[in-house]
């Protein structure tokens, strides 16, 4: 069986301890390789080398240093098939999704950052005849990128490619339970020679490995991707030390379907929007809010489509749906369905654990579930459920609508279903989150602001958002 080697320093290396932890494929339930169960002295190493490597990385031209971001995107692409596989035994998805949707994402997350360096341009200020300010834009140091497992080479290369395209040298640690395609990833940078210490990932627990690197006094910024009590943690021990971060937490989204939507289009949208990735996606819509007038014709469509969905073997074309990440999240998600019918709630559809049979039988697979009759305030409507579980609200004005939209902690993402143009907008203005569909749902732009509001987060990435984020500015005037 692999074991999975931290990159540091330009050398793929075991951990000091030579310790490691279990890594399981959740689709057979089985542990098939080992991950370095690292320590505060493999991230001493790793946050050394990239502090040596700081001066020559930051110091090549922009175009030098977009040239390495092209041979990492042409790396992941020429490697496409193998990532991808990677992916889906390691996460549960299926293969068609990772081949489709995250190791092409992470092909452009390394180009997009290749060609947005070359366009990045700092302002400067015409004061007064004589007087001229510019802003000088400088990478920050040594950067903290850690990701979670849902999305795991796609979210973990949308931090480390505007670090690096930016100048800094980057420390990463992926998900202890996705770290799969991160190690393949740092085999190409070693194919490509990467200059050493640019890059540098070390594999292992959050509370040992990640808290060892937000903790450390010689790293410039922390960007974190994952739930929000984690988040919560790392802002304490950051913030007081006046570090940049960046973090992008949980979300519990809306999806707001009004009647004068085009219902064909919604419906199937909503599929994917409810259950893509086993509903494993901080965009999700978990929260279907229905506007009355379709409400019974919404629920009786939509149970039915769901009914058909398969979960089956993320290695078969035709599964929707392949298995949930873990044991423990596998665990998490049914007790929320038993939360849900104690809260009251009534399941439309799934509710249960799906048992396959062959290789598959130990697996952990849960049918893609519809929950009705709960208020706003329960749990189930108010906790990140992260997984393939949607509840169904009525509704009947605008304002009530935005009422039950805005009522929880989280403002990552919503969706709003209409045909009426004046009330897209006024919703996408009224609605508290970071980003809003209309009509649509998952179309991204990497020009875009991506993040979330309330306890969604801080910061955003994407676009210059993320270059703003990975530079330094400073103001510098002159009078002549
Ligand atoms: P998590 O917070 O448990 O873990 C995320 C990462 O943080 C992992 O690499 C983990 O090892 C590390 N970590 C855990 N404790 C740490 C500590 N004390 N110090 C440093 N690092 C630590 O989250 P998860 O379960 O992996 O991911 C699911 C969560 O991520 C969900 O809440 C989901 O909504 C969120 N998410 C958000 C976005 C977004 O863009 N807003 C995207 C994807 C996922």
């Amino acid at each position: 069986m692999i074991h999975i080697a931290n990159y540091i320093d330009g050398k793929l290396v075991s951990p000091i301890n030579n310790q490691y932890l279990d890594n399981y494929n959740p689709a057979t339930g089985k542990v098939y390789s080992y991950i370095p169960d690292s320590t505060g002295d493999d991230v001493q190493l790793a946050v050394d080398a990239a502090r040596k490597a700081l001066p020559s990385w930051s110091n090549l031209s922009n175009i030098q240093r977009s040239k390495w971001l092209e041979k990492i995107s042409s790396g992941i692409k020429a490697k496409l098939d193998e990532l991808a596989l990677a992916e889906s035994i390691d996460n549960g998805k299926p293969l068609w999704l990772a081949k489709s949707v995250d190791i092409p994402r992470a092909v452009d997350n390394f180009k997009f950052y290749s060609t947005a360096i070359l366009h990045y341009a700092s302002e400067s200020h015409h004061t007064a005849q004589g007087v001229i300010n510019y802003t000088l834009r400088k990478p920050v140091g040594v950067a903290a990128c850690i990701s979670p497992w849902n999305l795991p080479l796609y979210l973990f290369t949308w931090k480390i490619a505007p670090a690096l395209a930016a100048g800094n040298t980057v420390v990463a640690k992926p998900s202890e339970i996705t770290p799969m395609t991160a190690f393949l990833l740092t085999q190409i940078c070693e194919e490509i020679n990467l200059p050493a210490g640019v890059l540098n990932v070390v594999h292992g627990l959050g509370i040992s490995a990640g808290n060892a690197l937000i903790s450390h006094d010689d790293i410039d910024l922390v960007s974190f991707t994952g739930g929000t009590s984690t988040g919560a943690h790392i802002a304490k021990i950051v913030a007081p030390k006046f570090k940049k971060m960046s973090l992008e937490l949980g979300g519990k989204n809306p999806n707001i379907i009004f009647d004068d939507c085009d219902f064909d289009k919604m419906l199937k949208t909503t599929l994917n929007s409810s259950f893509a990735n086993q509903g494993q996606i901080c965009l999700c819509g978990s929260r279907i809010l229905v506007q009355r007038g379709i409400y019974e014709r919404f629920k009786t469509a939509f149970a039915a489509e769901v009914g058909k969905m398969k979960v089956g073997n993320p290695m078969q074309d035709d599964s929707r749906l392949g298995a949930i990440v873990s044991k423990p999240h596998y665990d998490k998600v049914l007790s929320y369905i038993s939360i849900a019918k104690e809260e009251g709630g009534k399941i439309l559809t799934g509710g249960e654990a799906v048992n396959l049979d062959g290789e598959n039988k130990d697996g952990w697979y849960i049918a893609p579930t519809i929950i009705e009759g709960l208020d706003q305030q329960c749990r189930t409507n108010q906790e990140e459920i992260f997984g393939p579980v949607v509840t169904i609200q009525a509704f009947d004005t605008e304002e009530e609508a935005l009422k039950l939209a805005n009522s929880t902690m989280y403002g990552l993402a919503a969706t709003v279903w209409t045909t009426d143009l004046n009330k897209a907008h006024r919703m996408a203005d009224g609605i508290k989150s970071g980003i809003v569909w209309i009509n649509c749902w998952l179309l991204r732009d990497l020009r875009t602001p991506f993040g979330g509001m309330k306890n969604s987060g801080v910061g955003r990435e994407g676009g210059w958002e993320a270059l703003n984020f990975f530079t330094e500015p400073k103001n510098v005037c002159i009078k002549y």
